[in-house]
């Protein structure tokens, strides 16, 4: 018996993408051009500039943690 891979789980291509001296591996999705988040694998990008925006905000956080709170809204709490 076969089993199926699902329909949304493209066919990917891993591609060294650079831009602007740096190098990243990311998936390309077969067939097209589209540029595919090698991270999150749900964002999709036409360029490599827009990828490379998009990786920059993984590796500062600002996707994982989507919060939006600043950070000054931290309050401290003592007890006892
Ligand atoms: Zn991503």
């Amino acid at each position: 018996m076969e089993n199926n891979q699902q329909d949304n789980e493209k066919d990917l291509v891993e591609i060294l993408v650079s831009y602007k001296g740096s190098k990243v591996w990311a998936y390309n999705i077969s067939g097209t051009s589209i540029l595919v988040c090698p991270i999150c694998k749900s964002s999709y990008f036409f360029s490599e500039s827009d990828l490379m925006n998009h990786l920059i905000s993984h590796a500062k956080g600002y996707i994982e943690k989507r919060r939006g709170t600043p950070s000054r809204q931290f309050i401290r709490r003592e007890e006892g």
